[in-house]
């Protein structure tokens, strides 16, 4: 069986409903998981922290005109009156379950309920539009099986124990539709998997099934070898390898969730980045296999801040990386990128909350220095550390300062470090030399 996953383009229109309906009518048994229509859950965070700083009034507003959507919505969709009927009643009971919310105080678990509600509507308006259309399919409630633990990852024996019973006591349908994104946490409260999760739901669903397949349907033609935000001409990458995968999606390339390959790489499931404006376009697959040549992809992630440490007491003595990170241990901030010399270590962090007490503490070990507004390069390729392309990269930049560069940590990988007001003209340069053959 295969899991095909649809973001919330995909699901964001009635014709765009259509396009999925024929993609996975088939013939073939499938599980579909689905996002919240494009916008909704943007529109419940909004919702939520309206909520919060008890703006009532507005949180009652935006409630209001996202259900005027999808009064809209439902009207287009079902034609049929007698479905048409029932969906609203859920549409309603949904809307109705946020109106309350505004009469609760605000916890966690109340954001989390009002976040879960937009993969409950469209996965139902979704399978009611299949039942319209005479699709034998079946609407799989998530939180019956998706579950994480107390660290926030997924219990894969309770989830393979509890989705095989869901699938046993439906096994009559062809499509099973499942809602991406939701699940209950160790205490059985409604949780998510992070913005973006859907794409988690499916390689979890997936690993769980151990599915000849896992397909992601976005807007785009699978992943591309660089940032079509400010690079031109940036083409779709047709093979990349979990590792690969895992690196790029890491590094800001925005289209996979960062977690989507850890459940189905032990496997060797392949993942197959597809577009659902544009089904015939091979898109990208992300398989165990490694095609090695050099560079294939790069990406960029912002907001990075870099910390310089120096201190004579690091001359060959030891214990002092210890230290240093000990203290970044304490105030739960992970390190990215590290270089070291002799007398200092640079290092990097994007999470920057606890940025004031680290430095402080370091202060007391050694002389620092703080740039913020850092751009992390990312360029990945299947031992791209042996390859030609990469003896490039200094020439290629060399008009661009390089604040750290990161090289042999994994073979896959050299993250370079650059100030972001020179981020477009990096990522276009690497570009015209490294994949338009631009020669130097
Ligand atoms: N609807 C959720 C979000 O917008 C999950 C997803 O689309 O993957 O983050
Ligand atoms: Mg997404």
């Amino acid at each position: 069986m295969k899991v095909l996953k649809f973001g919330g383009t995909s699901v964001g229109s009635v014709e765009n409903m259509n396009h999925v309906k024929s993609i996975i009518n088939d013939g073939s048994k499938k599980i579909v998981v689905l996002s919240a229509m494009s916008g909704t859950t943007n529109a419940l965070v909004s919702i939520a922290s309206e909520i919060e700083k008890n703006n009532i009034n507005q949180a009652e507003s935006e409630i209001d005109k996202l259900y005027k959507k999808y009064v809209d919505v439902v009207d287009n969709l079902l034609t049929d009156k007698y479905l048409n009927v029932g969906v609203m009643a859920y549409v309603n009971e949904r809307f109705n379950f946020l109106l309350r919310c505004l009469e609760k105080p605000f916890s966690l678990t109340l954001e989390n309920e009002v976040l879960a509600q937009g993969e409950l509507l469209s996965t139902y308006m979704f399978n009611a539009y299949l039942q319209q259309e005479g699709i034998n399919s079946q609407l799989l409630a998530a939180l019956d099986f998706m579950k994480i633990n107390e660290v926030k990852e997924p219990d894969f024996k309770y989830i393979q124990e509890h989705l095989n019973e869901v699938l046993n006591s439906t096994p009559g349908a062809d499509i099973y539709i499942t809602q991406g994104f939701i699940c209950l946490d160790d205490a059985g409260k409604v949780s998510n998997l992070q913005r973006g999760g859907s794409d988690y739901t499916a390689t979890i669903v997936g690993a769980v099934i151990k599915a000849e397949e896992v397909q992601i349907w976005t807007d785009i033609d699978g992943m591309h070898n660089n940032d079509p935000r400010f690079v031109e001409g940036t083409q779709p990458i047709s093979d990349l390898s979990f590792d690969e995968a895992a690196e790029l999606a890491y590094f800001g390339a925005k289209i996979l969730h960062p977690q989507t390959v850890l459940p189905v790489r032990e496997d060797g499931i392949p993942v197959r980045l597809k577009n659902t404006m544009n089904p015939p376009a091979p898109g990208t697959l992300i398989s165990s296999n490694h095609v090695e040549n050099g560079i294939k992809a790069i990406a960029a992630k912002d907001n990075i801040t870099a910390i310089k440490i120096k201190s004579g007491r690091m001359l060959q003595a030891h214990g002092f990386l210890r230290k240093v990170f000990e203290i970044f241990e304490v105030h739960e901030t992970s390190i990215d990128m590290i270089t070291t010399s002799e007398v200092a270590v640079s290092l990097t962090i994007d999470d920057d909350k606890n940025l004031d007490k680290i430095v402080s503490e370091l202060e007391a070990i050694a002389t620092i220095e703080v740039d913020k507004n850092q751009s992390i390069v990312c360029l990945v390729g299947h031992s791209i550390v042996n390859h030609e392309d990469t003896f490039k990269l200094f020439q290629i930049l060399k008009d661009v300062k390089i604040r750290m560069i990161s090289y042999g940590g994994s073979r896959n990988n050299i993250s370079l470090l650059i100030d972001t007001k020179d981020k477009v003209e990096t990522l276009q340069k690497l570009n015209a030399y490294l994949f338009e053959l631009v020669t130097l």
